[in-house]
């Protein structure tokens, strides 16, 4: 078996007082792409510039491609980790021309194959009608893409971004994400993503790592991370959540809306938590969402309306509908929920 591209084992670093990483381990497999996803000050940054060799680890290990790049006492400066790196600032020298930028990194071997290295990282992610051109006649997008192909140009078995999309505004930042992912696909290099935007991550990475406080509290799939969060944490990044508490009997939790399995001790507390989406919602009061509500606030956002619900004790709901048919504000409806995409978790 090779390596993985890139092995964290028990990494802590502190900035004086502030523990920003605090024995973290991760692991990306050659071709893999995985994102650490938190929110901000969580550590994420910290975890990129250990990998690239910006900061010296306090404790713990860090290998690229099998090799010990970094420990107490032993650190491998980041130009020897050969290691692509993308930041939010993209950061392209102004003073040289596109090509010269892409080519920043490339041995100056012979000028003909390193023409060839440039125009091929550029052509992966279209730039290739720019290569003349310089930073400053560049739209933001065009920019990131070209940090992007500066960072391929080397072909580095390890390319590491930290939010490399958020300088750029909504429209434009899906754009620069696909052409990014088919670059990063294409070259088949491992890559750790850095983001606190849980779509985009789910968008990019085949494995997601979330952190909290310098620790990593869950990883998986995209789908597993949104299907089966282990914590509230999880679940409530992953997008807005309805809770509802309520006590642990005989392995279930009483909610107005039914009873939910809850595999904790008898007469804990626990919360149910669920997502708008599973929240359904009866418009004739012929269907299974049996309980009586009304609708208090109605947003349309075009691929599906947002409302928020309220019980007759009071209690609001948040709830996404799809489509365009939906309840007026003021409206009696039903209201429901799918147990299977009901979370449990032992209140805080
Ligand atoms: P993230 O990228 O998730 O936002 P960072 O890794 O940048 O988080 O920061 C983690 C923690 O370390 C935060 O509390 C932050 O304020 C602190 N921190 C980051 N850089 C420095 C620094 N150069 N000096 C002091 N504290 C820092
Ligand atoms: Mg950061």
């Amino acid at each position: 078996m090779s390596s993985p591209a890139l092995m964290l084992d028990m990494v802590s670093y502190a900035y004086g007082q502030v523990q920003a990483v605090a024995e973290l381990s991760l692991n990306v497999a050659p071709g893999e792409v995985v994102c650490l996803l938190g929110p901000s000050g969580c550590g994420k940054s910290t975890v990129l510039r250990l990998a690239a060799g910006l900061e010296e680890v306090q404790a713990g290990r860090v290998f690229i491609n099998g090799q010990l790049v970094g420990a107490p006492n032993h650190h491998v400066p980041p130009e020897s980790r050969n290691v692509g790196l993308v930041f939010q600032d993209f950061a392209l020298f102004p003073h040289l021309s596109v090509c010269d930028n892409v080519g920043f990194g490339l041995r100056p071997a012979d000028a003909a194959r390193r023409r060839e290295r440039i125009m091929a990282a550029l052509g992966d992610v279209g730039l290739a009608h720019l290569d003349q051109s310089f930073p400053h006649m560049l739209s933001g997008g065009e920019q990131q893409r070209a940090a992007l192909a500066r960072a391929l140009a080397p072909e580095p078995k390890l390319v590491l971004l930290d939010e490399p999309f958020s300088g750029l505004d909504t429209r434009l930042r899906e754009q620069v994400r696909d052409v990014t992912v088919e670059a990063l696909r294409k070259s088949g290099t491992a890559t750790l993503m850095v983001t606190h935007d849980a779509e985009e991550a789910m968008f990019m990475a085949d494995r997601i790592a979330v952190m909290r406080e310098g620790r990593i509290v869950q990883e998986g799939t995209p789908i597993d991370l949104y299907r089966r969060p282990a914590s509230l944490f999880v679940a409530a990044f992953f997008g807005e959540v309805n809770r509802l508490a309520g006590t642990v009997k005989n392995g279930e939790v009483s909610t107005r809306f039914g009873r939910v399995p809850a595999p904790f001790a008898d007469g804990s507390e626990a919360e149910v938590v669920i997502r708008p989406e599973a929240i359904l919602v009866d418009l004739d009061g012929k269907g299974v969402a049996t309980v009586p509500g009304r609708v208090v606030s109605v947003h349309p956002l075009g691929r599906s309306t947002r409302l928020v619900l309220a019980l007759e004790d009071g209690t609001r709901m948040k709830a996404r509908i799809w489509g365009l048919h939906h309840p007026a504000a003021g409206a009696s409806v039903g209201i429901g929920i799918d147990p299977r995409q009901a979370f449990v978790f032992p209140a805080d």
